[in-house]
């Protein structure tokens, strides 16, 4: 049994999410139309995309190969597929019924791993169309109170694929992990651009509370509308505290469609939800089933990318260092590197440090890794400080260059080894009663005198020397 997080004391939180997104292919999902984004508005359209009487449908082929991608990669199982009407009424979808999966979809039973380790279940991946796009003119840009009403069907029929979460979110911070996984794995996939903005990916949630213990789940209500990572964590929020608070006077929420509405911060009540038998969903008798073979499959699997969670757990494993603890360099696209570098010899530790906390972040990586694992490995050898070694660095990102002739250059590499001992020697003289005391001390206040010793050799090299490459030079002189 897994620990139970309480959102509030006594309440448990569950959410499950539906991610809406489009494909990146170049025409629409059933006609040749252009997918684009940004276009004057009802210019990429067709008889197809419009609904007009007659016209019939083709399956795009990519938009399916991008699916059965995305698929594999959420760990799904693909299958012979069927695509069905669902039916409703609403001005931006002229068919008066989108094309989607219904009992039959081509991903299901999947399993998404976030960055702490912990997984969400993917009940399903199915294949559908766009609609098209209303908006409102005068008032608030609400239906209500608009004076007229614009639609535009440029994304009417523009590929999606949705994927719906099994209900096993249990904070706010998950969904938003879980987004945002989602996204990556997208984006490594090149099956979609994934903008949040631009409403190539878009967020549902479907939120409820329970009493911590309490084994069914109770009334849940999907929040629409969510347009950046950040608000699905605070609309999942807000609507559980609603639900609580409604709960605490006795009342209970009402299973319905509710829109985030960004401004206030808030959630409001949309149309009641319907349930699947209001739809009408019956098999679309325009196509025929995908039915794709094993040969597919395989020559999916083989193609696909290494995915973030993969490359995670590989540099975690080369490092030392937890998975969650090198998200970042992953995220940045600098693992490659880092596997490199170590690979010709270098530090796997010293490595992910130099690499996450050095190199410029937003940028792709020029440094041969061979220049860069000598540099790793003169620091540390303790032929070079960590201040040094920054330096030698900039240098290399700025100038390019080996690190040994930049370090020579800038008579670093003397420093290390005889300079080194000259100036300790130095010192030493000039402090004659320090070092008595040093000569004779125990470890504890041996300890003391050497932060002092150091701090003179500090001074006198202007930082440039490697204070462990001075307690060894101070231990061998004492044992004299
Ligand atoms: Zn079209
Ligand atoms: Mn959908």
């Amino acid at each position: 049994m897994t620990e139970v997080i309480e959102f509030q004391p006594g309440w448990e939180l569950i959410v499950g999410l539906e991610v809406h997104c489009e494909l990146a292919t170049k025409t629409k999902m059933f006609c040749g139309c252009r997918n684009e984004f940004g276009h004057e508005p009802n210019t990429n359209v067709c008889p197809t995309c419009l609904g007009l009487p007659g016209s019939l449908p083709v399956v795009n082929g990519s938009a399916v190969e991008y699916a059965m991608r995305l698929g594999r990669a959420l760990q799904c199982t693909v299958s012979p597929s069927v695509f069905a009407r669902k039916n409703y009424f609403y001005p931006d979808m002229p068919k008066d019924y989108q094309v989607t999966q219904y009992d039959k979809p081509t991903n299901t039973a999947g399993k998404l791993e976030l960055p702490d380790g912990s997984f969400v279940g993917i009940t399903r991946a199915h294949l559908e169309e766009d609609t098209g796009k209303t908006s409102h003119q005068g008032g608030d840009g609400r239906i209500h109170g608009a004076e007229s009403s614009l639609v535009d069907y440029n994304r009417a029929g523009v590929p999606l694929v949705e994927i719906v979460s099994e209900p096993d979110i249990r904070t706010a911070d998950q969904a938003k992990a879980y987004v945002d996984e989602l996204r990556k794995i997208v984006l490594a996939l090149g099956v979609s651009d994934a903008k949040m903005e631009e409403g190539s990916m878009r967020v549902d949630a479907n939120v409820s509370v329970r009493p911590v213990g309490e084994p069914e789940f109770r009334t849940r209500c999907e929040i629409k509308n969510i347009n950046s990572i950040r608000s699905v964590g605070r609309a999942i929020e807000y609507e559980a505290k609603r639900h609580i608070a409604l709960y605490d006077v006795g009342e209970k929420p009402t299973q319905e469609t509710r829109h985030w509405d960004e401004e206030h911060g808030r959630t409001r009540a949309g149309r009641s939800k319907e349930n699947s038998d209001d739809y009408r969903y019956f098999d679309e008798p325009d196509l025929v089933p995908l039915v794709p073979t094993a040969d597919d499959i395989a020559r999916i699997d083989a193609a696909l990318p290494m995915l973030p969670a993969s490359r995670r757990r590989r540099l975690a494993e080369i490092t030392g260092a937890a998975a969650a603890d090198v998200t970042l360099v992953v995220d940045r696209g600098h693992d490659d590197f880092v596997v490199s570098v170590v690979g010709v010899g270098a530090d796997a530790k010293k490595t992910l440090t130099r690499v996450e906390n050095d190199l410029p972040p937003d940028q792709p990586i020029t440094l041969a890794p061979q220049s860069f694992a000598q540099l790793v490995i003169m620091e540390t050898a303790g032929e070079l400080t960590a201040t040094q070694a920054k330096q030698v660095l900039a240098e290399m990102l700025e100038n390019g260059g080996d690190p040994k002739a930049i370090a020579a250059a800038k008579g670093f590499e003397a420093m290390a080894s005889g300079a080194l001992e000259a100036v300790v020697d130095g010192i030493i003289a000039a402090n004659p009663a320090d070092w008595a005391e040093f000569v004779v001390a125990d470890d504890k206040a041996r300890k003391k005198l050497s932060g002092f010793f150091t701090g003179q050799v500090m001074k006198a090299t202007q930082g440039q020397a490697d204070g462990r490459a001075v307690a060894e030079v101070l231990a061998r002189r004492a044992a004299r």
